[in-house]
């Protein structure tokens, strides 16, 4: 049985203050909650965050960091940096990251690395955009992106290993896929899985969903088969929100 994972993104918001009070609220309000909850905080959340979530199941991480491990790269973050400030996981290759900062599949995939070899537990997120759907290459796509981002991973890597699909289409709108589009590039995802590993690994894989979650329809989202879990955007930034959709049951 895979087990469920949700996960919040809060991109460039909350201060270091509001992050902490936050944490307090969501620990609080997961009083009963067994499972962990992930959340990848701005880079200076981290360590207040880390602290906070202490006693609780709330798992403090990244949004991104570099592939090398120090060296003269003004403004970027290592893998030990975030380990020591008490991250646990990062997200890497997010939409954002690969559109607005041109990242690359090779360069994504050497973080991924750094980040196995760091401990830290790698979320790599692939999508299409709206054109490669239109197109009909929305598979193609992502299928080079997970060849190309996961190249040497072993099987036993993937044991730490989580993949969101977040088509780019559906973030940070409001314009959910349906439950048939997610499932559908989730089952692919799986096969391509398959090819790079095997059928076990495959099977065992934490693939989550992306892209508008909120309470309404998070429920059908983990209905689906292939679905193991959501990564929120948005709807992550009010404890509130966040919540319902944990508890989407
Ligand atoms: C994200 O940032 O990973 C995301 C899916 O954003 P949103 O939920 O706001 O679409």
């Amino acid at each position: 049985m895979r087990k469920e994972l949700i996960a919040g993104n809060w991109k460039m918001y909350k201060t270091s203050a509001e992050a902490v009070s936050y944490v307090e609220a969501l620990k609080t309000a997961l009083v009963e909650r067994q499972e962990p909850v992930y959340l990848a905080v701005p880079f200076t959340a981290i360590h207040p965050c880390a602290e906070k979530a202490q006693g609780s199941h709330i798992v403090i991480g990244a949004q991104n960091m570099n592939d090398a491990s120090e060296g003269a790269f003004t403004g970027e973050i290592a893998a030990t940096m975030l380990k020591e400030a008490g991250a646990q996981f990062v997200l890497l290759g997010h939409s954002e990251r690969r559109h607005i900062f041109k990242e690359s599949n090779a360069f994504i995939n050497r973080k991924v690395h750094q980040a196995i070899k760091e401990n830290l537990i790698p979320f790599l997120c692939v999508g299409e955009t709206k054109a490669d759907r239109e197109e009909g290459r929305a598979e193609e796509v992502v299928a080079l992106q997970l060849k190309e981002s996961l190249k040497g991973v072993t099987e036993t890597q993937t044991e730490s290993l989580v993949i969101a699909y977040e088509p780019v289409w559906a973030i940070g709108n409001g314009k959910p896929a349906t439950a048939q589009e997610a499932q559908e590039m989730h089952a692919f995802v799986r096969k391509i899985a398959e090819e790079i590993w095997s059928t076990s690994t495959a099977e065992k894989l934490t693939l989550v969903y992306g892209g508008s979650v909120n309470p309404e329809n998070a429920a059908t989202m983990m209905q689906q088969p292939d679905i193991d879990g959501l990564l929120v955007g948005g709807a992550s930034l009010s404890v509130e929100t966040f919540t319902k959709i944990i508890n989407y049951r």
